[in-house]
């Protein structure tokens, strides 16, 4: 059995946290230690029961935490070569951890999950994003992608779980107070999905197994929950309220796979 929760998604920091057997990882680290050790708590866990950490790229809000989390409970990570490098050109690349390179496109056994990280079109170093699974269910887990590419499409069909990317509506981040810049990258090629896009990347999945949909890394300024459900409901034809979003504050509690 596969089970997943969400400790925090959203620009102000993410994770998420994997478990099959005894065997638990967390998914990228961007919230404070002290922050993570709560929600990790909240879950009925301690970061001594984590296995190690993953980490899909170096912005603040995924990677920015994880040496001085990992340090702190010595924990191992899994990054990109590029990852690792823009961590340590922030000098967040802390001395004594323990880093593992991963490839873009080669899985990976830890104890009982097996992890396949995919490359995706992101404006980071090396991003990679990841479908964990026990050998039996996959869950696959999208945040941060400009554009939803083939391969994309490829690695997250036949998942029993999705965590899929709605960032922003475009009407309101159009009409919204951020400078043009940033606009034009959130709705850019390398930068965010859109609540449309989701729903149409969705709609192109092998959707035969799916049993859970959650939304996540929705804009708090650029989106709103029931837009994101409405939107994801349209793809899969179900109701919206079947649609689990992962939130800030809250995060998701566990998803089990069965
Ligand atoms: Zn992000
Ligand atoms: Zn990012």
């Amino acid at each position: 059995m596969l089970r997943f929760a969400v400790l925090a998604s959203g620009s102000k920091g993410n994770a998420l946290v994997a478990e099959c057997g005894g065997t638990r990882l967390l998914l990228d680290c961007g919230l404070a230690p002290r922050d993570t050790e709560q929600r990790l708590a909240r879950l009925g866990l301690a970061p001594g029961d984590l296995a190690g950490i993953l980490v899909t790229h170096e912005h603040g809000d995924h990677g920015g935490c994880a040496y001085e989390f990992a340090a702190h409970h010595r924990l191992p990570l899994w990054l990109t070569h590029g990852t690792r490098q823009a961590l340590a050109g922030e000098g967040k690349a802390l001395a004594g951890v323990v880093t593992r390179l991963i490839e873009g496109r080669a899985a990976f056994a830890l104890d009982g999950i097996e992890v396949q990280p995919y490359t995706v079109p992101h404006d980071a170093r090396e991003p990679v994003q990841f479908v964990l699974s026990d050998g039996a269910r996959r869950l696959g887990v999208l945040t941060d992608v400009g554009t939803p590419t083939a391969h994309v499409e490829a690695m997250l069909s036949r998942c029993d779980a999705l965590v899929l990317e709605c960032n922003h509506d475009p009407d309101l981040l159009r009409a919204g107070a951020y400078p043009r810049w940033l606009k034009e990258r959130i709705a850019g090629p390398f930068g965010h999905l859109s609540n449309g896009q989701s729903e149409r990347l969705l709609a192109a999945l092998d959707r035969s197994r799916l049993a859970h949909v959650i939304a996540a890394h929705l804009s708090q300024q650029n989106n709103r929950p029931e837009l994101a459900r409405a939107s994801l409901a349209r793809a899969l034809g179900c109701k919206e309220s079947w649609v689990g979003v992962a939130t800030q504050d809250e995060g998701l509690g566990w998803r089990e796979l069965r």
